[in-house]
Formats: C-alpha cells, structure tokens, sequence
C-alpha cells in the first residue's frame, strides 16, 4: 500500500515510517500557510514540525532558538542527515556571511537557524529579502517560545522583540514551539509573535513511565544518592544548583567511587564539549550539572534525574525531569529538598536583578514576584501528601488523575484513588 505524500517525505528524508502525535497537523497547517502554536512534551519531535515543509517545498525556513549550542547542534544532525542547514550567529566572520549569503542566493539551503537578537537586525532582514521576495520562505519558527513570557520559567528579554517579525513578514506562516507553556503563557505567545487564527495542537505533558520523588534531604546525602544512582538504569543526570556545588558532587561522587563528571556553564567550551560527548557516548555516564545543561539534549535512555535541591519552579521541573526516559522505558525523577532551599533561590534571583539598569527594575520586580510565586508553589508540591503528577501538571493548566507511580500514590495508594469519585462523575 502507497503511503501519502506527506508520510513519503518523512521516510525519504528522515528514515522514519510514521509520524508521531501532534506533527502532522503542524506540518499540515505550515504547508497550508496558517500560524500554529505547538505546545508538545519534551521528546515528542517538535523540530520535524518546522523542518519537514522546508523539504517539501524545497524552500527555507528561518528557526530562532535561544542557544547556540542547541542551534549547531540541531545543523550537525541535519547536515549529518544529508539536509543542508546553517546557523548564523555573532561569532560568524565576513567570509562565513558571504558563503551563507551565496547559499542562500542559490537556495541551497533548508534550515537557516537565528539566534534571536539577530532576527531583528537590518543585516539579516536584506539577507533573508530575496527568499521573501521570490517566495521561498516557507515558515518562521520560534524555538523554546515560552521564553518570550514573563509568565514562563525561562523569560529571554531578546525574544521579546521577535514580535517584529510578524510585520517583516507578513505573508509567511509562523510556528511557535514550547514543550511547557501553562495557559498564560499560550496567550502571552499568540500576543506577542501575533499569531493569526493559529492552530493551537497542545498534547498532555503526562509522561506515563516517569515515577516522580520528592524526599527531605538528609543532613549528608552522599548514600541515598549513591543508592539511587546504583538502582538506575542507562544515564543518570544530576542537578545542583550553583557551579560550585556541580563540581563538589562531580568530585565527591569520585571519590566514592562513582565516576561522575561536571557541566556548568562556566568551564571552558572545550571541557563542555567533552562532558557533553561523554554524556552523549558513555553507556552509564552520570553527568551533574546545572540547569543550564539539558535543552536540546537527546539521550534516550536516561534513567534517572536527580535534583539536589528544589527546582526553581514547576514548569521548570516538568522540563528537566522530562529528560529521563525518552525512550519509553519507567524512569525515576527524584528531588531532595530542604525547606532553606526557597529562601537560598529566593536570595538568588534579588541579587541577579540588582544588576540590572534602572529602566528594567520595574520588569524586573514584577518577574521576581512571579518567581517567588513559582517557588512556593512547586515547594507546595514537594511538601504536599497529594499526587506529584497531579500536582505538577495541574501548575501547566492540566488536570489528570492520580498517577499511580510516585512516591505518594505507592505510599497511600487509597488517599489518591480518584476511582471512586471518578464512578460518580459517570453515574451522574
Ligand atoms: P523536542 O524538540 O519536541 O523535544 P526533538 O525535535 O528534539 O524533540 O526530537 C526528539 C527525537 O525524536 C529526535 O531524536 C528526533 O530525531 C526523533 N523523532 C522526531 N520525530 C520522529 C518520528 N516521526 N519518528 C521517529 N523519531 C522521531
Ligand atoms: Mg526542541
Ligand atoms: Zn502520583
């Protein structure tokens, strides 16, 4: 039996036989010239949703995301696919502009990634006029679009003026993509990328083989992680929360003899690439590092993620915790905490906004109330007898039953048994 067009280009250009859920009505919509909002879980595959109609129309689709290193990664497993995709960022020199320039001239290129305070600049705009002019853009896309929210876990003031976008290119459909985005943060997006009429494919962030922990943390807990980092199966990835506390536990760990080693974003780009690869490489790493680690990361069989202290906030957590079992298989997701962790994060991000200029202290004052707000709910959910899942997507604006397999609903089962009321709800 022949598959359908849009199925063929996938397996011709992708190696992959069916699409997963969510993507084709994305591809579909973009290739029928309609804005879309595309909130799927981590790992669902949101990038096929932008790259696919750049091959099907043998055009050019212009991508903002928000790191570097997430973008060249992105052009290294197109290019290794065989589909050619650049990046262009500040660390270009004129002779890499002008060979992008000609490939873009010859349309030789599909994927053309934009960090984003490049995508308002005059230099880009002319770069990018022929393609407009001659129609062979097919798409804008924003990567990680929660970051142009306040509201979000993750606000990026540079993607604040990718609403300019819109009038740079009218006619040109745009995809904004998020793996978390509560229902405020949906709006934010709409509002502020101007999507017109989009078509909004959101899919459940429940993650059904993910078993979710949250423990007090013990005055030493060197032990408990050693024992959990025993039980896990495949990669284990370990959060800390300050660069020093990376590398005391990478060093710690070691020494009692469980090779770990340490990501954060302060070592040089050269110790990065390495403990990336080994991350990537390794059959067992176990990688601790900050939070800055993680986005755009593809390792499937993570089997546990570990943080060491409170996440900064819930939609945060989903992200981070999200990164374990990709491949489908249970995976665990523990946090030790301790009460004095709100107030430590709390001190943290006064001080970041004391730096700041005196016209974005207003912002700034207004985001910090919003993080505070954040830290307490997901405090709420690590000292709250309910279930985590239930608790945690109910912060992303969905409501679910209990989840069966985090340490409160094995611990009470009968507490979170929604079966009953569940049973009048039908009889009613
Ligand atoms: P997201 O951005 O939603 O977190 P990615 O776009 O990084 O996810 O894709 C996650 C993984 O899924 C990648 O390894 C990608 O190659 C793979 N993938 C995407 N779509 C499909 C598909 N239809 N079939 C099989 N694998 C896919
Ligand atoms: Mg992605
Ligand atoms: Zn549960």
């Amino acid at each position: 039996m022949g598959a359908d067009p849009l199925t063929e280009s996938l397996r011709r250009h992708f190696g992959w036989e069916s699409f997963r859920p969510g993507q084709r009505p994305v591809v579909e919509a973009l290739l029928a010239g309609r804005d879309c909002l595309a909130v799927l879980p981590t790992g669902a595959g949101k990038s096929l949703c932008f790259q696919l109609p750049a091959l099907v129309r043998d055009g050019l689709v212009v991508v903002i995301s928000p790191l570097v290193a997430l973008m060249q990664d992105q052009v290294s497993q197109l290019q290794a696919r065989g589909i050619p995709a650049a990046c262009l960022h500040r660390g270009l020199d004129s002779g890499q502009r002008r060979q992008l320039q000609q490939r873009l001239a010859a349309n030789r290129l599909r994927l053309l990634y934009l960090a984003p305070e490049r995508a308002q600049a005059e230099a880009t705009r002319q770069l990018l006029d022929e393609a407009l002019e001659t129609g062979r853009l097919v798409a804008l896309a924003v990567d990680e679009a929660h970051c142009i929210s306040a509201w979000g876990h993750d606000f990026r003031p540079d993607y604040r003026r990718l609403g300019q976008l819109r009038a740079l290119c009218p006619g040109v459909p745009l995809v904004a993509l998020s793996a978390t985005a509560a229902p405020q943060v949906r709006a934010d997006i709409i509002r502020l990328l101007q999507l017109r009429r989009p078509l909004v494919q959101v899919r459940s962030a429940r993650r059904g083989n993910l078993a979710y922990t949250m423990r007090r943390r013990p005055a030493d807990p060197l032990a408990e992680v050693v024992a959990a980092i025993g039980e896990a199966r495949g990669a284990v990835l370990i959060y800390a929360r300050t660069r020093r506390s990376v590398e005391h536990w990478a060093a710690r760990l070691t020494a009692a003899g469980v090779e770990a080693i340490a990501y954060h974003a302060g070592m040089d780009p050269e110790s990065r690439q390495l403990a990336l690869r080994h991350f990537q490489e390794h059959p067992a790493p176990v990688l601790v590092a900050t939070v800055a680690f993680g986005m755009g990361v593809d390792r499937p069989d993570v089997g546990l993620v570990l943080h060491l202290d409170l996440p900064a906030s819930a939609e945060g957590y989903l992200q981070e915790s999200g990164r374990a079992g990709r491949d489908g298989l249970p995976a665990r997701c523990l946090v030790l905490f301790d009460p004095a962790d709100r107030t430590s994060l709390g001190w943290a991000m006064r001080s970041a906004g004391q730096q700041l200029p005196p016209d974005q202290r207003l912002l700034e004052r207004h985001r910090l109330e919003l993080a505070q707000q954040q830290l307490r709910r997901i405090e709420a959910v690590a000292e709250g007898e309910g279930c985590r899942e239930q608790a945690l997507l109910l912060t992303v604006g969905e409501i679910s039953p209990p989840c069966g397999r985090c340490d409160n609903c094995l611990s009470s089962p009968s507490r979170n048994d929604w079966a009953p009321q569940a049973a009048v709800l039908l009889s009613a």
